[in-house]
């Protein structure tokens, strides 16, 4: 098993429970990272006694630097300092859990170290999938999925005899908040109503996402990079009771799913321990208290986000950047009540419609994508 871990946003949701994961395995932790939530990253380091840290806000680093002074940790802080731990401090693996296109830079800074990747940054593989996937092949480092979803079809796959005999990948969705509602029922859905989620506990942004179905669009880009696979032989089933994580099926129609109680801390520990499994933190699945499981087509018309990120797909290259981008430009607005549930569908499809990028992959032409996508959502609600 792993002896050292960096975990890049510790102060989330999956980089909490990451770290208790880490405690309970008594893996050592080299780095921790937040956006700035400096109270409880101030804990952690009490804690787990990492050799450096960063806090992507300059000012919040500062703060944290004076409050640990008794100690002699380094405090680095905005891209750079997110980029200079990701490659400089030595650890058998990188868990990045940070939200959002900000883990791009970072990831592929590990990767150029040949660190091994835990990956819970969605974002990274949906914008950069085809610079961060190349990266990894030349370095020979592996990008393991801590997403609940990817994590279940990468067990799924610890059988497979060849990859030629897989014909699909099933992803499942919980539905979100709104499962069964159209349009009409929408109009009005304020912010908090957006931010419970019938199964997993998580962080605003993709409370948010699960809510509007985007995190199933990304998660769809995020299946295709990780298993190499078309998006066409990528299905999404909802499955409201979150017991099946996803399922594959081979060419025989034979399909294999991956069970278990909604917990993080499953996959999480299992990208940390793979190819080893411990025994963890989640509670058993008891199958006779659950009784019935259900399944259901999602439903396109009304989950906008669901059917801009298809056509995302479709159209390749970089449009998953831009649906992305206009996605966390929206979510944004959402969270600070300046716009409507239902506009975050209909800003992101209407961005993948209308914006052009370029057909070049690079990192420069990714992060123009993604900033051009959020420039358009800004100006379209005359917030610039
Ligand atoms: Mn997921």
């Amino acid at each position: 098993m792993i002896k050292t871990i960096t975990i890049l946003g510790s102060t989330g949701s999956i980089g909490t429970q990451a770290l208790e994961v880490c405690k309970k395995l008594g893996i050592q932790v080299q780095a921790l990272t937040a956006k700035s939530n400096i109270a409880l990253l101030e804990k952690q380091i009490r804690e787990y006694k990492p050799k450096a840290a960063a806090v992507y806000d300059k000012e919040k680093a500062k703060i944290l630097k004076e409050n640990i002074s008794d100690l002699d940790i380094p405090v680095y802080s905005q891209m750079e300092g997110l980029c200079k731990i990701a490659a400089d401090i030595e650890s058998d693996i990188v868990l990045n859990s940070v939200v959002g296109m900000v883990g791009l830079k970072p990831t592929l800074e590990a990767i150029n170290n040949k660190r091994h990747i835990a990956l819970a940054n969605k974002e990274t593989l949906v914008a950069g999938g085809e610079l961060v996937t190349r990266a990894a092949r030349e370095n020979g480092v592996k990008i393991i999925p801590v997403d609940s979803e990817h994590s279940a079809i990468f067990q799924c796959m610890q059988g497979m005899n060849d990859k030629k005999e897989l014909k699909k990948i099933i992803l499942t969705a919980s539905g979100g908040p709104f499962f069964g509602k159209k349009m009409k029922d929408l109009e009005n859905i304020t912010k908090e109503q957006a931010l419970k989620h019938p199964n997993w506990s998580m962080g605003a942004k993709i409370t948010i996402d699960s809510a509007t179905m985007m995190n199933k669009g990304l998660e769809i880009a995020e299946a295709k990079w990780l298993f190499d696979i078309d998006e066409k032989d990528i299905d999404v089933v909802i499955h409201r009771e979150s017991i099946i994580h996803s399922m594959i099926e081979y060419k025989d129609n034979s399909v294999i799913a991956q069970m278990g109680v909604a917990d993080m801390r499953v996959p999480i520990q299992y990208a940390i321990t793979y190819p080893q499994r411990y025994p963890s933190l989640a509670a058993e699945l008891d199958l006779t208290q659950i009784s019935t499981l259900t399944f259901f087509k999602p439903d396109y018309d009304t989950f906008l986000c669901l059917k801009a990120c298809k056509l995302a797909l479709q159209k390749g290259g970089l449009y998953m950047a831009v649906a992305n981008g206009a996605n966390e430009q929206a979510v944004e607005l959402f969270l600070k009540d300046e716009i409507k549930f239902l506009d975050i569908g209909n800003i992101v499809l209407k961005a993948v419609n209308t914006i052009d990028v370029s057909d070049e992959i690079t990192l420069e032409n990714i992060l123009k994508a993604d900033n051009d996508a959020r420039n358009f959502v800004l100006c379209h609600f005359n917030k610039k």
